[in-house]
C-alpha cells in the first residue's frame, strides 16, 4: 500500500495538516484507493523531543515513502539556537536535498471567487494561472556560509554556487511544464551583476533549441518583481533560482489573496513533498485562525503528481472552489458579507463537498 508520510511541524503545521489528512482519506474512500500515513517529527517539535530537528529516523521514513505532506517549521523559541540546529536550515534544507528535490512548482492561480480578496485590482488578478518554478537545492542557501571576527565587527558570506548540471535538470523540467501549458517561459535572473546568472542564461538559451514550442524570454528579478504586482496575466510559466523564487512566489502568493492560499509541490527524486507555501505563522498559531486551504491544495497536487490520480486532486480543487463559492472564508481571506470560519470548519466545509 503506498505510504504517505505526515510532518506536522511547528507553530500552525499542528492545526492545518490534520484537515488535509481527512480530505486525503476521504477522498481515497470516495475512490477506492488505499493510502498508509505515518507522522514524523521535523522542526522545532523534533529538536525538543530529539535534540535535532531533522532527526535520522525521519529522512528514513521519508526516503522510504511515495509522498511526503510538510506543514511548516520554525518560530521564536527556537531562533537563538546555533545555525545547524534552527528548524529551517537544520531540517527543511536538508530534507530537501536528502531527497533530491531540485524543483518547486507553486501554482499561482486565483479562484474567481476571490479575486476581490487580493490588495490588486479584480481585473488584474481575475482568472490568473502562473506557474512558478523554484530551483530549490543549489544557490545561495546551499553555498558556502561563513563568519569571521574583523576589527570593528564580523566579515560575513554567503556563496551564491550554480553548477551547469544543476542549472540544465531544472531547465529542462520548466521548458517541459511550459511545453504542457501555455508555451511560454519566462527565465528569472540577474544577469547584469551576477555571474551565476550569465550562466544560468546562457544555458537557458542553450537548451531552447530542444524546445521549439516554447517561446523563452528572460527578465531581470528587480524588474520581475514589478512586472508581477503590475500585470501577473503577461506570465505563464516562470523559473528561477533558489532565492529570487523564495522572494518573488512569496509576492505572488498576495496575488491570490493571502498566502494561505498557495500549495507547493518539490519534485525531482524518487519520493516528492508537498507543502503550503506559508511558514508556521507563529502569530496566529493555536487560535483556530490559520488558513488550511493551501495544504489541502497541497493534497490535491500530491494525488495528481506523485499517485497519477488527477481526478481525485480535481475533486479536491473543486470542493475547495465550492466552499468559497458558498461564501466562507477564514480571516487571512475574509471579506464584507461573507461568513469567518476558524480552521476546523474550513477543513470540515470542505470535506462535505467531497
Ligand atoms: P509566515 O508565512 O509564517 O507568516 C507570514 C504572515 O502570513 C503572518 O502574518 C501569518 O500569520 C500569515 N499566514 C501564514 N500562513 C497563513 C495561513 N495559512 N493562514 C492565515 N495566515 C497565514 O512567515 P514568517 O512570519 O516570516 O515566518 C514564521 C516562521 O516560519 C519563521 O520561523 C520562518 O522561518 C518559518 N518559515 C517556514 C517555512 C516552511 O516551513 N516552509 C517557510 C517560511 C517561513
Amino acid at each position: 500500500m503506498p505510504k504517505i508520510i505526515i510532518l506536522p511541524g511547528d507553530g500552525i503545521g499542528a492545526e492545518i495538516v490534520p484537515p488535509a489528512v481527512a480530505v486525503i482519506k476521504a477522498v481515497a474512500q470516495k475512490h477506492k484507493y488505499q493510502f498508509e500515513f505515518e507522522e514524523a517529527l521535523i522542526g522545532g517539535a523534533a529538536y525538543d523531543q530529539t535534540g535535532h530537528p531533522l532527526p535520522p529516523a525521519t529522512i528514513d521514513l521519508c526516503k522510504n515513502s511515495e509522498a511526503v505532506l510538510l506543514g511548516a517549521v520554525g518560530g521564536d523559541k527556537w531562533d537563538n539556537l546555533p545555525v545547524h540546529l534552527r528548524p529551517e536550515v537544520g531540517a527543511l534544507l536538508p530534507l530537501r536535498k536528502a531527497l533530491g528535490l531540485y524543483a518547486n512548482l507553486r501554482p499561482v492561480q486565483v479562484f474567481s471567487v476571490l479575486a476581490d480578496a487580493s490588495t490588486l485590482k479584480p481585473a488584474v488578478v481575475a482568472g490568473l494561472d502562473l506557474l512558478i518554478v523554484r530551483e530549490l537545492t543549489g544557490g545561495l542557501y546551499f553555498g558556502e556560509k561563513k563568519k569571521e571576527a574583523i576589527d570593528g565587527g564580523y566579515r560575513v558570506v554567503d556563496t551564491l554556487v550554480y553548477t551547469t548540471p544543476e542549472i540544465d535538470r531544472v531547465a529542462k523540467l520548466a521548458f517541459e511544464l511550459a511545453s504542457k501549458r501555455g508555451g511560454k517561459l519566462m527565465s528569472v535572473d540577474k544577469a547584469n551583476v551576477l555571474e551565476s546568472s550569465r550562466h544560468w542564461r546562457e544555458r537557458f538559451i542553450s537548451l531552447a533549441k530542444e524546445y521549439p514550442a516554447v517561446a523563452l524570454s528572460h527578465m531581470y528579478v528587480d524588474n520581475c518583481a514589478m512586472q508581477l504586482v503590475r500585470d501577473p496575466q503577461q506570465f505563464d510559466v516562470m523559473v528561477t533560482e533558489n532565492m529570487f523564487g523564495d522572494i518573488l512566489s512569496d509576492l505572488a502568493a498576495q496575488l491570490t489573496g493571502s498566502i494561505g492560499m498557495l500549495p507547493s509541490a518539490s519534485i525531482g527524486g524518487q519520493v516528492s513533498l508537498y507543502e503550503p507555501i506559508h511558514g508556521s505563522a507563529p502569530d496566529i498559531a493555536g487560535q483556530d485562525l490559520a488558513n488550511p486551504l493551501a495544504t489541502i491544495l497541497s493534497a490535491a497536487m500530491m494525488l495528481r503528481l506523485s499517485f497519477n490520480l488527477e481526478t481525485a486532486a480535481k475533486t479536491i480543487e473543486q470542493a475547495v472552489a465550492a466552499v468559497l463559492a458558498d461564501g466562507y472564508r477564514t480571516g487571512d481571506i475574509m471579506q464584507a458579507g461573507r461568513q469567518q470560519v476558524g480552521t476546523k470548519e474550513m477543513g470540515e466545509l470542505v470535506l462535505a463537498r467531497l
